[in-house]
């Protein structure tokens, strides 16, 4: 399974869209602006999973459903513009031959979830957490630090070789560290912005 980010060469701020490159091509996102320009270069998208509807993860979402015609799966389906199955806590996706368990992640946006997999030891986390100690602010409509430091908790009980954020790149070293290290910070509950 290749995973890589299709929003890593945009020039317009963006979300980013993690690909799956495997028995099924998956999103993880899609992003907005010029970012564009990297999903329509795509051959086929079988499933989009969408971390939160705020929208620079969600922005390209119409055009990648007429071109594709994929699955969409999100937590809150009444936030996007298409139509979408609802995802729950505890549900268990299959993406690409490898399963994926739902969790829900509120603290940054209601409808936010992160994806794990216990095989793979893969997080995607959305806007939850990023890398460095990083976490996704709380002033937002919707934003909670409590809340966020709650779901926070949730992710620090899984064995986490890489994780993929909602915005930065990839940490594929000392992952569970970091997850820790976002906990800690968050907890500080100073304000962010
Ligand atoms: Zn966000």
């Amino acid at each position: 399974m290749n995973i890589s980010n299709l929003a890593e060469q945009a020039e317009d701020f963006t979300g980013n869209i993690w690909y799956i490159d495997g028995s099924e091509k998956i999103l993880v996102d899609v992003g907005t602006g010029d970012s564009w320009k990297s999903i329509r270069e795509l051959e086929e998208v079988d499933k989009v999973v969408i971390t939160h509807s705020h929208y620079d993860h969600v922005d390209n979402l119409t055009k990648v459903k007429e071109k594709y015609s994929p699955e969409i799966y999100a937590y809150k389906p009444e936030n996007l513009d298409v139509d979408a199955v609802k995802i729950s806590e505890n549900d268990r996706l299959t993406l690409s031959d490898t399963e994926f368990q739902i969790i829900h992640t509120p603290g940054h946006k209601d409808d936010s979830v992160c994806l794990y997999s216990e095989e793979e030891k893969i997080l995607f986390t959305g806007d939850l957490i990023f890398p460095e100690g990083g976490f996704g602010r709380t002033d937002l409509e919707e934003g909670d630090r409590e809340l966020l430091i709650n779901s926070i908790k949730k992710i620090t009980t899984l064995d986490v070789d890489t994780f993929y954020p909602g915005h930065e790149d990839m940490v594929g070293q000392n992952a569970n560290e970091q997850i820790q290290s976002s906990l800690e910070q968050a907890e500080r509950r100073e304000s962010k912005y």
